[in-house]
């Protein structure tokens, strides 16, 4: 039984020492030096790619970050006309409902970073963001849903092309 390694980069190589015999009596799939050739590099390939998921990771973060300053500058500057009721004092915040930011697929690499930062997935409106700023101002949060969402998708185009992300609200 020889050892599986074929070389891939200089000219056409078959190593023809035998594979290594495993502790239960199977063989492995290469000799002791390829073995170990095989492992090193799988071990390098699972730190670059561990690597590459943190700098993403980060990425993400900053993007939310961005996002969230966005939607707090448009929910401040948003100042919705008081919704009058007779006999009672004008409601502030205008009509009163609720707005959340929401990612589809469910499973593209943002939307699976958001559910470990905390959003939730659980629903029908995608992975998404209840919007908990604002009291219980309609026209607010879902100033601040669209920034949010427009900014996030602006700062997560290249890194998740895939990421569908919306703002949206519904009055009570
Ligand atoms: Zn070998």
């Amino acid at each position: 039984m020889f050892c599986e390694y074929i070389s891939k980069t200089g000219p056409e190589f078959r190593c023809e020492r035998p594979r290594v015999k495993k502790r239960d009596g199977t063989f492995a799939r290469f000799c002791t030096i390829h073995r170990k050739l095989a492992s090193d590099q799988w071990r390098a390939n699972r730190e670059a790619e561990r690597a590459q998921r943190d700098t993403r990771a980060e990425a993400f973060n900053l993007a939310l970050l961005d996002a969230h300053n966005a939607g707090r500058l448009a929910g401040d500057a948003c100042k919705p006309e008081p919704m009058k009721i007779r006999g009672f004092e004008p409601i502030e915040g205008g009509i009163c409902g609720f707005a959340w930011v929401s990612i589809w697929p469910r499973n593209c690499t943002l939307a699976n970073h958001c559910k470990k930062v905390g959003w939730s997935s659980g629903s029908t409106m995608g992975v998404s963001l209840w919007v908990s700023l604002y009291g219980q101002s309609y026209e607010r949060k879902t100033a601040y849903a669209d920034a949010f969402a427009k900014s996030l998708a602006a700062d997560t185009a290249e890194l998740c092309p895939k990421a569908s992300i919306h703002g949206a609200g519904n009055v009570d």
